[in-house]
């Protein structure tokens, strides 16, 4: 059995001339699976039996099963857990933000890098998501919302690191960008990583990943301290890092986004803010810096900073000209902010 949601454009066509099908049934199939969504081959009402009687035998296009979803009493942000066919669980997260609403997807079922201060990763790496794991995230919580609320931004900050999952991420973001699938804009798709160098370079020199924003977790100003956050750090130096996201190629008017968790005692002095103010201020068009305030989940050893702190690191950059913004988590009440989606048993609110 295939699933129809791996292949992007070209591969659906390939599929189906190889198999004695019509080039332009890929259309047709498209539109039902990313444009209507619906999710049984019998409802693709204007493909020939004989198409419809092969691809229910050879196809499917189901991967996840809702297990419960969550909803933010503060900010209406909706959380869903999914069941995967191997039983393993993630998560995906739906944030209504002023305008419009962003998905975070996940990736990977656990995480490797294994950053200090984040829950995903206590259990490490389970599996990488396959290409239609991801791309289902979005489908099935744009039906859950319904058609008329498009989901119009997608951004890969939920479980796992991306650019780990290379191909799977690609593949998504290509059926995320096709305008014969589901046709999102490039620019409202972020792809952040925790700081892979090698593989923030292949995706910059890959002509078939589409260039969609970079989102990179800094978390510290110096090596030593991201080296103690993120242990990644150790193979994939600070300097090393800021040297590659100055000279990868951005389009006009894009800026790279600098993740950093600001975690009380460790990284949000005002010593800490003028280090970053130094690493950074002279490419300061290139960036933007995104501070999280650190959400802190049972048994963390870490805490969340005064507000006034908070303040007063976002100031020492702003006095220097480098944009910055304080991302005061969303679903914070449900376990939905950065860093504290993890797979875990919690079936009893909305279980479905
Ligand atoms: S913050 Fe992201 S990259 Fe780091 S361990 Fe967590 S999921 Fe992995």
């Amino acid at each position: 059995m295939v699933n129809l949601k791996d292949f992007n454009f070209q591969q659906l066509e390939n599929y189906l001339i190889n198999n004695g099908f019509e080039k332009f049934r890929a259309v047709q199939i498209a539109k039902w699976l990313y444009i209507k969504k619906v999710d049984s081959f019998d409802l693709m009402t204007d493909l020939s039996k004989n198409l419809r009687n092969f691809l229910k035998e050879n196809c499917e296009i189901n991967s996840l099963k809702l297990l419960y979803w969550e909803q933010s009493k503060i900010d209406g942000s909706i959380k869903f857990l999914w069941e995967l066919k191997d039983k393993n669980t993630v998560e995906t997260v739906l944030i209504n933000e002023k305008d419009h609403k962003t998905l975070c997807v996940s990736t990977q079922v656990g995480c490797a890098v294994g950053c200090k201060f984040c829950f995903t990763t206590k259990d490490g790496l389970i599996r990488n998501l396959e290409t239609n794991e991801i791309v289902e995230q979005y489908i099935q919580v744009q039906r859950f919302v319904g058609n008329e609320e498009r989901i119009s931004n997608i951004v890969y900050m939920g479980m796992g690191e991306p650019l780990a999952n290379y191909e799977n991420t690609k593949k998504s973001v290509q059926i995320f960008t096709d305008k014969r699938m589901v046709g999102l804009s490039n620019r409202k798709i972020t792809i952040s990583s925790s700081g892979i160098i090698a593989q923030i370079k292949k995706m910059y020199e890959d002509k078939e990943f589409p260039h969609v924003k970079l989102a990179v977790s800094l978390n510290a100003p110096t090596q030593s301290k991201r080296e103690f956050l993120m242990p990644i750090s150790q193979t994939n130096r600070l300097e090393e890092l800021i040297k590659t996201l100055r000279e990868i190629p951005l389009k006009p008017g894009w800026r790279i986004t600098l993740e950093y968790v600001l975690i009380k005692g460790v990284n949000d002095t005002i010593e800490d803010a003028k280090n970053l103010v130094k690493l950074i201020k002279k490419d300061r068009n290139r960036f933007k810096v995104n501070l999280i305030p650190f959400n802190p989940y049972p048994l963390s050893e870490f805490e969340r900073p005064e507000e006034e702190r908070i303040l007063a690191f976002e100031k020492v950059l702003w006095d220097n000209n480098i944009a910055t913004f304080i991302r005061w988590s969303k679903g914070r009440d449900i376990s939905a902010a950065c860093g504290q989606l993890r797979k875990k048993d919690l079936l009893q609110i909305n279980p479905v």
